[in-house]
């Protein structure tokens, strides 16, 4: 097997990746809160996973990947303190927190399709793991980590002496960074709660019975709980965004490796921010929050302009927001395509793998998944003398990795349609129809699709576009 070295936050350097069982890796993602759309800066950290788990597959590992979806126990403020996001959602649109949830879970999905993302293998729901969140915290109370407060049952932070391992803050920091709206029955700033109570004058839509009391898990729970029970003996790769370091994810070690006294996952990765204009980062709550049907569908830009976009940046570095770098990424990804139509034009035989450009590429992914440089060697192939055919099966062997649907045709003739980006924008806006129950709305936009030569499949996951 090549070696493959990715920077581990954990260590704070590059490493050579080794799994716990040959040839199988055990990766968490970090998912959705599903109260709104998923952002495209969002997307950019789903996208740096989907090159993760593409390069570990190219590399001939066989990959489990585990996905939460947040449905409960998000609150608006980080600090355990606030409404829940989607009990709150709820109360400003008036639907179910469950229907809300159903939504912007099925969006979330189309979203993913757009990008050419592989789904996650496993996906999980807050909701649906209750009762394993419930055994966390009893293994946790066993051991003397749990206190109660008025509020809820909080983890005490100070009896986790490597609490900043992942942060490398001094705990000094970290407890400023976390004094902002302070809960004044906290032992440490740094505690976060591991059970809430429901609030005594009002009903919540999402609450369970516990040993403590009527209510719900804490957010980072549900990552810990996911992460123990589909992984277990494979613990290997833990992904976020970097703004899930020093909180987030800091929590979920502590609780994991408090509970288990066992290291919770070996490799730490994080991906950088998409920033707007002046290096703020896109957030959910900021004005200028653009997800793909306003940033790119409604412009008519392929959603997979974006995908080229993020490959052209380092997943460790920021990205720029523009609409002007969209269009030329568009440009970009369709020149490419361009040269590739070009020379399957010219190919006749079946053609092989370049060795040289292969080893090339191959060092450029597993060298902490440097995709702009991957980019670069495609470019070369194409500009080089190789054979019209080799040429061809080395670039498609790239297009794995880089999942720009080079190939468009040739999936158009294997039955696996590329979709164009109008037909999925019409499937979205009719599955948003059939969430809102207005059937009307989404029967005419089905026969839309139709008449375009497309046929639309409802099933558990979503709906599948095909060709007619
Ligand atoms: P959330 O739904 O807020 O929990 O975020 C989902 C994922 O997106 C997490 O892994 C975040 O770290 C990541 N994320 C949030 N904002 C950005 C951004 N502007 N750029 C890149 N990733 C982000
Ligand atoms: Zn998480």
């Amino acid at each position: 097997m090549n070696k493959i070295f990715l920077y581990n936050s954990l260590n704070r350097k590059k490493e050579e990746f080794q799994s716990i069982n040959p040839g199988r890796v055990g990766i968490y993602t970090c998912g959705p809160t599903v109260y709104n759309f998923a952002h495209i800066g969002n997307l950019r950290t789903y996208l740096f996973e989907d090159f993760l788990i593409r390069v570990l597959k190219y590399n001939d590992y066989q990959v489990k990947r585990v996905m939460n979806v947040t449905d409960v126990g998000h609150l608006t403020d980080d600090q355990d303190m606030g409404e829940d996001k989607i009990e709150k959602k709820s109360r400003q649109i008036g639907k179910s927190a469950l229907e809300i949830a159903s939504f912007y879970t099925n969006a979330f999905k189309q979203d993913l399709e757009l990008l050419n993302i592989i789904k996650p293998d496993v996906w999980l729901k807050a909701s649906e793991t209750i009762d394993e969140q419930i055994d966390l915290i009893k293994q946790l109370e066993e051991k003397g980590f749990v206190y109660k407060i008025s509020d809820g049952l909080y983890f005490d932070t100070s009896k986790f002496p490597e609490y900043n391992k992942l942060s490398h803050q001094s705990l000094e920091d970290l407890k400023e960074g976390a004094r902002v709206c302070k809960n004044d029955e906290k032992r440490n700033s740094t505690d976060f709660a591991l059970w809430k109570f429901s609030p005594s004058d009002s009903n919540r839509q999402m609450e369970w019975d516990s040993p403590w009391g009527i209510g719900f898990p804490g957010w980072h729970l549900e990552c810990s709980a996911m992460s123990l029970m589909e992984l277990k003996d494979s613990l290997d790769i833990h992904c976020g965004g970097m703004d899930h370091i020093n909180v987030h994810h800091t929590n979920e070690i502590a609780q994991s490796e408090a509970a288990t006294e066992k290291k919770f996952f070996n490799y730490w990765l994080h991906g950088a921010f998409l920033n707007i204009s002046g290096g703020k980062k896109m957030a959910k709550s900021s004005e200028n929050f653009l997800t793909i049907e306003n940033a790119l569908l409604k412009k008519g830009i392929n959603p997979l302009a974006y995908r080229f976009a993020a490959l052209q940046v380092h997943y460790r570095k920021p990205m720029e927001y523009s609409e002007e770098s969209l269009i030329q990424a568009e440009k970009g990804l369709d020149s490419l395509r361009k040269q590739y139509l070009a020379i399957k034009s010219n190919a006749f035989l079946k053609g092989r793998v370049d060795k040289y450009f292969k080893e090339q590429f191959q060092s450029a992914i597993n060298d902490d998944l440097n995709m702009p440089q991957a980019l670069a060697i495609l470019f070369s192939v194409f500009k080089s003398r190789l054979n019209p055919d080799d040429k061809l099966e080395t670039a498609k062997d790239f297009d794995k990795v880089l999942g720009l649907s080079l190939d468009f045709e040739e999936s158009f003739n294997n039955n696996e349609v590329e979709i164009p980006a109008e037909i999925k924008s019409l499937a979205e806006k009719r599955q948003i129809a059939r969430d809102e129950k207005d059937f009307s709305k989404s029967d005419s936009l089905r026969d839309e699709i139709e008449k375009e030569g497309y046929e639309i499949e409802d099933g558990p996951d979503g709906y599948k576009l095909k060709k007619k």
